[in-house]
C-alpha cells in the first residue's frame, strides 16, 4: 500500500512497532554499503554495533532481527538446561516469546509479582534457590525497563543497582531487557548507559519508538557477544546483507531518541483525559512513558467489546486482560490523534454497552 492509499484517519495504538520508517531511513537503506554479515563483511552492520557499544558504554554489540531473539540468546549464553530465570510476572520474556525461555534454553521461569512491575532485591532474594541439590538453581535474573505490560512503568535506578550489586555478589548474572530503554532513558533525564551499566547485558529494540522497520541490538562484554553471535546464526539470524536494515538501525539511533519526549507528553494528554472519562480507571502519575495500561470495569464493556467499539471508529488498540486496555503512543500518532481518541472513548462510554446475557447468549456455563 502506497503512503498516498492508506486510510489517512486510522489512529493506530496498538504498538510502537507499528512506526514506519522515515524517509531518511529509506534514503539511508537504498545507499548502504553492504557485505555478508555471516563473515563480518557487512560494513553497515559493523558501524552499527560499533556505535551501539560506545552509546551504552559496552565492549560489543549484536544486530539481532528482533528483541525475542536478543532475549533469549542471552538467557541461553547466561544459563544452563534445569535452571530457574527469575523475572517479573509479566516480563516480556515469559509472557510475549512462547516458551522459549523452557524450550530454547531448558530453564524454568520464577515469576515473581512488583508493584507496577518493579521487583526489589528483598524480593528476589527469597526467591534464589537454597544450593540443596534437588533443589533446581537459580541461574539468572531478567529486569525490563520500561515494563511493557505494566504501562511503560520505570525501574528506579537504585533498585535496579541493588539488585546487580546483591546478584553479583552471589556470581549470579542479571540480564536487562531494554526494548524501550530509550524511553525511560528520556523519562528517568540519565544517559542509557548509566542507567544499564551494572547489568551483565542488555537487548534494545530499534523497532519500536525509534521507528526502524526492523531489528534489536544485543550488548555485553566480547566474550558474551562471541558465544551470543554463535546462537544467533543457529537460531536462523544470520542475516547476510544486512546492512539494508541496519542502515535503518543507525537513523533511528543517532536521530530517533531526542523526539521520544513528545511520544511520552502525548502520553500524558491521553491518561489526563481518560482518566476523567466516567468508568475508567488510570492513574496519569503512573503513565511515565508511551504505554497507557487502563482498566474499563466501569464502562460495563469488556476489553473486547470496547476494543471492537474503538475499530468502528478507526481507533486500534490491543488488550491485555479481561477488563484491562493498552494504548501505545509513538511517532505516527500526532497530539491531535490523541485529542480525537479521547472524544472517540467519550463517546463510545456514553453509548449504552451491551449486556453480559447478548454476549454470552444467555448461556449458564
Ligand atoms: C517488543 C518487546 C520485546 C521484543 O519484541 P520483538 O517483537 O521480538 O522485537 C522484548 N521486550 C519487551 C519489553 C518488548 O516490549
Amino acid at each position: 500500500m502506497t503512503e498516498e492509499s492508506k486510510p489517512a484517519a486510522v489512529i493506530d495504538l496498538r504498538s510502537d512497532t507499528v512506526t514506519r520508517p522515515t524517509a531518511e531511513m529509506r534514503r539511508a537503506m537504498a545507499e548502504a554499503e553492504v557485505g555478508d554479515d555471516v563473515y563480518g563483511e557487512d560494513p553497515t552492520v559493523n558501524r552499527l554495533e560499533q556505535r551501539a557499544a560506545e552509546i551504552f558504554e559496552r565492549e560489543a554489540a549484536l544486530f539481532v532481527p528482533t528483541g525475542t531473539m536478543g532475549n533469549q540468546i542471552a538467557i541461553k549464553v547466561h544459563t544452563r538446561h534445569g535452571q530457574e530465570v527469575i523475572c517479573e510476572e509479566r516480563a516480556h520474556i515469559i509472557n510475549l516469546e512462547s516458551a522459549t525461555v523452557s524450550a530454547f534454553s531448558g530453564c524454568m521461569p520464577r515469576a515473581i509479582y512488583g508493584e507496577d512491575g518493579v521487583l526489589t532485591w528483598s524480593q528476589i532474594k527469597r526467591k534464589i534457590a537454597p544450593k540443596v541439590y534437588y533443589r533446581a538453581q537459580t541461574g539468572l535474573i531478567v529486569l525490563e525497563n520500561t515494563l511493557n505490560l505494566a504501562g511503560g512503568t520505570i525501574f528506579p535506578q537504585e533498585t535496579a543497582d541493588e539488585i546487580c550489586d546483591r546478584a553479583h555478589e552471589l556470581e549470579l548474572p542479571v540480564h536487562l531487557d531494554g526494548a524501550r530503554i530509550f524511553n525511560a532513558s528520556v523519562a528517568m533525564g540519565k544517559s542509557v548507559a548509566e542507567i544499564s551499566r551494572k547489568f551483565d547485558s542488555l537487548m534494545f529494540c530499534l523497532s519500536k519508538g525509534l521507528g526502524a522497520p526492523v531489528g534489536s541490538i544485543l550488548l555485553g562484554s566480547k566474550t558474551f557477544i562471541e558465544k551470543a553471535r554463535a546462537y544467533r546464526k543457529a537460531m536462523g539470524g544470520g542475516m547476510r546483507q544486512s546492512g539494508i536494515l541496519a542502515a535503518a538501525g543507525l537513523v533511528a539511533l543517532e536521530k530517533m531518541p531526542a523526539r521520544l519526549k513528545e511520544d511520552h507528553d502525548n502520553a500524558r494528554l491521553l491518561a489526563e483525559g481518560l482518566a476523567r472519562i466516567p468508568g475508567i480507571k488510570i492513574d496519569p502519575k503512573k503513565a511515565p512513558t508511551n504505554i497507557l495500561v487502563f482498566d474499563i470495569s466501569g464502562t460495563g464493556m469488556d476489553a473486547d467489546d470496547f476494543n471492537q467499539r474503538l475499530a468502528t471508529k478507526n481507533v486500534l488498540a490491543n488488550t491485555i486482560g479481561h477488563e484491562q486496555m493498552r494504548f501505545v503512543t509513538h511517532y505516527d500518532v500526532s497530539r491531535e490523534d490523541c485529542l480525537k481518541t479521547l472524544a472517540v472513548v467519550r463517546e463510545i462510554c456514553k453509548a449504552k454497552p451491551t449486556t453480559e446475557t447478548q454476549r454470552h447468549g444467555g448461556s449458564s456455563v
